[in-house]
């Protein structure tokens, strides 16, 4: 080396095998010199070291060469630092990693001297190769970033799910490469981060116009910075929706099946339970169902089985479920129900959805279904429980050749009493098994409540409500019915006198007396008194109800009762009227003040003779001054025939079935007498 090259910096680098200092020299004729000390022992670079016309060392690998000579006429024209990185080939074959920087210094003579080092990074560099394809290889995208958000580092993979290159990814933001929804998750996550250790969330990214992707992103804290994995779940997702409907749908009709009216009840009593509504379960089938069956082409059979389905659905809500639970039996779910007043109308639709005929491959289907109703939680708090009791009403409702039937406690009892009843009456009253439940009774013009029928209810074990026809009469031939009786009343009045104090009810409560009872005058007066005496209610807030037949089997006794009770402020209504043979004259002596058409007659008022019994009997009540009271109004068509006929009061299951006590009083907190009056009165 001829030229004079300045004093060597670095003296103490030296010591250190892979670091090179060295000295760049362009002199003022643009040749390159680079200067290298001579005790340096580096087995990978020695002096004296030649250099090519635009400044490159000898032994640069071929395909680094370019880059270099670029960097350096730029740190030249800048005289700024200049960030050496390249390889060298050994002359034995290998490729060395080097890193390092150089500054230079323009002189006035021309010359341009950089002072720098260079340091073999070989070793390090391999290992970050190697951890560069491991990380490549793995399916899940990783990136790192500070607690800023700014990226660090990121794996080509990650790079590929969020669609952006890995030039750009570099201190981008990681919040700016995702989709809003995902950004806010994240950012919270970051926030929350500083007090959770790891935190896994799903979402879907979806850049432009790229497909959208599922990801799982698990969100790990290290000391200054995130480390974020993303797993691509698209095709997981994409399997467990299929699974999900394969086990949800029937693979016929593509209807959603028993497995997810199962699935999706739990959320829809829990909504009924926070809003405090009922459910009503409708089992729905078309009347002609052999007409269905005898479809021998299974495609026209299963598209007709889709299209009574699409039926059912127009007239749901979105809310309401509907779910094939059988070859052709269809299971909804009407949500959101505050009173069971509301489901004729809602029923209806359901009816009426099936006035046109069906088209189906150039094929007519002239269909109409029959539907059977119950309700959560009244009636059961089972789903199984309750798609059998709606399929038992659904079964009356065949066989009654009507629309609809409302399920009823009568049709399960037969199943389950048995002479064990006789034997564990007299303990069930005891223990107060018995229960008074309470109907509402409505004034026609008004929509108000104005009164309220006790009905006993015995309840086993099992959580099964036994109806009263099945133990009255027991209770009257084994000697029990003024303690049944006595039970009822407590009841009927301390909840009456609650609901009354509550400003809920000023309508009396009535009960019902056994004909029995009548023979035993002195006792029943004085039940009645202890009843009243213990509640404080009022005695105008009670009511007795005996029937026709036991009131007419002794006139003379009765008309007594009747009178000592209302000296006492107590009104008697006659029950159960059209059973019994009444005498008009009979009937003109009792101070009675109300009078109930048995259900039988308003039940099948189709039947001209009924309605003619009906007619008669409001007028003929009006002019003896009672009050009528129709039991048994199942339907709005019952209902108008009622209200054009005159009838006063309406006692029935279109308003509700009796409640238990709770029931009754959450009934009677929503009970808006103008409303119900505007929406059903008109
Ligand atoms: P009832 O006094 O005539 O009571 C009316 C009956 O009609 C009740 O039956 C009621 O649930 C039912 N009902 C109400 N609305 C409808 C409707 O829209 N459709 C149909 N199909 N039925 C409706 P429940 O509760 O089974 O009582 C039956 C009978 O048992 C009562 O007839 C009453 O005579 C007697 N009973 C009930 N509780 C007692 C009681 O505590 N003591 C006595 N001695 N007898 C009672
Ligand atoms: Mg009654
Ligand atoms: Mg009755």
């Amino acid at each position: 080396m001829t030229e004079k090259m300045p004093p060597f910096p670095y003296k103490n680098a030296l010591r250190q095998e892979n670091v090179v200092p060295f000295i760049r020299k362009k002199t003022a004729d643009g040749t390159f010199l680079y200067s290298l000390p001579e005790e340096s022992d580096c087995d990978w670079i020695h002096a004296p070291l030649a250099a090519d016309s635009d400044g490159c060392p000898e032994n640069i690998h071929w395909s680094d060469r370019a880059a270099y000579a670029d960097a350096l006429k730029v740190s030249e024209t800048d005289e700024k630092p200049f960030a050496e990185r390249f390889r060298i080939l050994l002359p034995s074959g290998e490729t060395h990693w080097i890193f390092g920087t150089s500054t230079p210094v323009k002189k006035k003579n021309g010359e341009i001297v950089w002072t720098g080092f260079w340091f073999d990074v070989s070793s390090l560099h391999q290992q970050d190769y190697y951890n560069g394809i491991v990380l490549d290889s793995i399916p899940e995208g990783v990136v790192v970033f500070d607690k800023q958000g700014m990226i660090l580092t990121a794996t080509k993979r990650f790079c590929d799910i969020v669609h952006c290159s890995e030039d750009t990814i570099r201190s981008c933001s990681i919040l700016s490469l995702l989709p809003e929804s995902v950004a806010d998750t994240m950012q919270q996550q970051l926030l929350l981060s500083s007090i959770k250790d790891r935190a896994i969330f799903t979402d879907i990214l979806q850049k432009d116009d790229y497909p959208p992707i599922h990801v799982e992103i698990e969100l790990v804290p290290e000391d200054a910075a995130f480390i974020c994995v993303f797993r691509d779940i698209t095709e997981f997702v994409r399997r467990e929706r299929d699974l999900r409907y394969l086990a949800y749908h029937d693979t016929n009709t593509g209807i959603e099946n028993q497995a997810y009216l199962k699935d999706i009840f739990p959320k829809v009593e829990e909504n009924s339970k926070v809003g405090q509504t009922l459910i009503g379960v409708l089992s729905i089938e078309p009347k002609s169902l052999g007409q269905i069956r005898a479809i021998v082409n299974r495609s026209v059979r299963f598209k007709l089985i889709s299209a009574i389905a699409d039926r059912i659905r127009s007239a749901l809500r979105d809310s309401d479920v509907l779910a094939q639970t059988g070859a052709c039996h269809f299971t909804v779910l009407l949500t959101d129900i505050e009173f069971s007043i509301g489901i004729e109308r809602k029923v209806d639709r359901i009816l009426k959805a099936f006035d046109d005929p069906i088209c189906v491959e150039d094929l007519e289907f002239d269909l109409s279904v029959c539907i059977g109703v119950c309700f959560y939680p009244q009636d059961g708090k089972i789903l199984s429980q309750l798609i059998e009791r709606a399929d038992l009403a659904l079964h009356k409702a065949r066989e009654t050749s009507v629309g609809m039937r409302l399920y009823n406690s009568e049709f399960l009892t037969a199943q389950v009493i048995n002479h064990t009843i006789r034997k564990n009456l007299k303990t069930a009253i005891e223990n107060h098994d018995i229960k008074a439940f309470f109907q509402p009774q409505i004034d026609i013009k008004t929509g108000q409540i104005v009164g309220m029928e006790a009905l006993a209810r015995w309840q086993t074990s099992d959580g099964l409500f036994i109806q009263p026809k099945d133990f009255i009469s027991d209770a009257e031939e084994y000697g029990l019915i003024d303690h049944l009786t006595k039970e009822i009343l407590d009841q009927a009045c301390f909840w009456n006198q609650k609901w009354y104090s509550m400003g809920l009810c000023r309508a009396p409560v009535s009960v019902n007396i056994s004909a029995r009872q009548f023979h035993n005058e002195t006792r029943l007066l004085h039940m009645i008194d202890e009843a009243l005496d213990e509640s404080g209610l009022p005695p105008y807030l009670l009511e007795l109800e005996l029937t026709e037949s036991s009131a007419m089997c002794d006139p003379e006794n009765a008309q007594k009762i009747i009178t000592k009770l209302l000296d006492n402020n107590i009104r008697c209504s006659l029950d159960d009227f059209g059973t019994g043979y009444s005498s008009l004259a009979v009937l003109r002596s009792f101070p009675l003040k109300k009078l109930k058409i048995d259900r039988s007659f308003i039940l099948n008022m189709k039947d001209k003779k009924n309605l003619e019994i009906v007619r008669a009997t409001i007028a003929m009540s009006h002019a003896l001054n009672l009050s009528v009271l129709a039991e048994g109004v199942e339907t709005r068509e019952n209902f108008n025939i009622l209200k054009t006929l005159e009838c006063d009061i309406i006692q029935g299951y279109l308003f509700s079935q009796p409640l238990c006590p709770e029931d009754t009083e959450l009934l009677l907190m929503r009970w808006d007498a103008g409303q119900v009056a505007e929406e059903n009165f008109d």
